[in-house]
């Protein structure tokens, strides 16, 4: 005989199918809860290398933290190339084979190329004051490496003789591309390279599917989406006169580059000279400028390393006579105690350090 029981319903009580309903439901809740809460936990992945002459720290942000490994050894092995065919150092890059070519067509890499193109163009715009043929004058001096020493005059004079950008000649044929330099002529795109190299390695990423991440290529900064909290990278400009990792300031930038140049990082003393490893292409010299640092934030890192560079050798007059005309471009000038900022920077460069003065330049 079966007993029959029946509870008799208290207030609020459920009904046996709605009961194993809203257990259902609560369970389902707490594990959309946990994985929303683990899908929103980002792991950063960090890879850090030298090249180009320089430290490179990437950190990149998202779930799938073996992705973002592979992503950044691939990003290692991508610089790697480039700078065999970027860097003046490396004896068989298609830089130094075009130097070492005395005035012959040079076949060289669409890379190289298509970033000696630009590197023209950006001479061009400039008035040559960023120049990528002053590879003998940069040699000559050996500024940042074991053999700086001040060259005589004659030897300047000399080394000179063979620069100037508009000597170059870019040519292609059947998918090939070849260069020619004057005779005596040398590339160095240390101004540029950087830039290119980041601009590169960004685009890779990118399309791969890595949607947060920093490029740090010593001091030329990339960022790819918005920082791992959603908000904008704050990226700082170091205060020249200060150690490192002190800032006057910061942009705050999404999806986008900021490039500084400045003469307090790499220099050489002699006689209590100090002479910075930005060269003036005019006098073969290492550039005398009134401004302390110049900085540029934009989309495109090659064009904001080489114009940071140009601007630089022009001095504090030029440069903001230069940037009047483009107010389109972020770019911050410190000279003195002064912050001069265009109308673009405006919306994305803060000044925190207050014995600074800020100044936008007028259109
Ligand atoms: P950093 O490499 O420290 O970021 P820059 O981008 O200003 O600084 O590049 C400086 C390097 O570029 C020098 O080490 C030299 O190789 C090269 N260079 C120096 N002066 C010039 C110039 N006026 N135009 C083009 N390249 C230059
Ligand atoms: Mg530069």
């Amino acid at each position: 005989m079966s007993v029959f029981i029946r509870f008799k319903k208290r207030a609020g009580e459920l009904s046996q199918p709605r009961a194993i309903f809203t257990v259902l439901f609560a369970v389902a809740l707490v594990a959309l809860l946990i994985f929303g809460v683990s899908a929103r936990r980002e792991k950063e992945v960090v890879s850090e290398s030298f090249h180009l002459g320089t430290y490179i720290n990437l950190r990149a942000y998202g779930r799938d933290k073996k992705f973002l490994e592979t992503e950044l050894n691939g990003a290692k092995s991508e610089m790697s190339r480039l700078e065999g065919l970027f860097s003046a150092n490396i004896a068989d890059s298609d830089i130094s084979r075009a130097g070492a070519s005395s005035g012959e067509w040079v076949e060289i890499s669409a890379e190289t190329a298509s970033l000696a193109a630009r590197s023209l163009e950006i001479a061009n715009m400039t008035g040559g004051t960023f120049d990528p043929t002053i590879g003998a004058i940069v040699k000559l001096w050996g500024i940042g490496t074991s053999s700086a020493r001040v060259p005589s005059r004659e030897e300047t004079a000399q080394a000179l003789a063979a620069a100037g950008w508009e000597k170059v000649s870019l040519c292609e044929e059947d998918g090939k591309y070849f260069i020619k330099l004057a005779h005596g002529q040398m590339l160095d795109m240390g101004a540029i390279a950087k830039g290119r190299v980041a601009d590169i390695v960004r685009a890779k990423l990118a399309d791969d599917g890595v949607t947060c991440a920093l490029l740090n290529l010593g001091g030329n900064v990339v960022v790819i989406g918005s920082a791992p909290n959603g908000g904008p990278w704050k990226i700082g400009i170091q205060h020249p006169d200060e150690p490192r990792g002190e800032y006057i300031g910061f942009f705050a930038v999404t999806d986008s580059s900021v490039v500084t140049s400045g003469a307090y990082e790499r220099y050489f003393e002699a006689d209590g000279v100090r002479y910075c490893h930005i060269f003036d292409p005019s006098t073969g010299l290492p550039a005398v400028s009134d401004i302390s640092s110049v900085t540029i934030a934009d989309a495109d890192s090659t064009f904001a390393d080489a114009l940071c560079t140009a601007l630089y050798v022009m001095g504090c007059a030029k440069s903001l006579e230069f940037m009047r005309a483009r107010p389109d471009i972020a770019a911050v000038v410190v000279s003195d105690k002064k912050v001069y900022i265009t109308p673009a920077a405006k919306k994305t460069f803060t000044l925190t350090d207050k014995n600074f003065t800020l100044e936008e330049i007028p259109q």
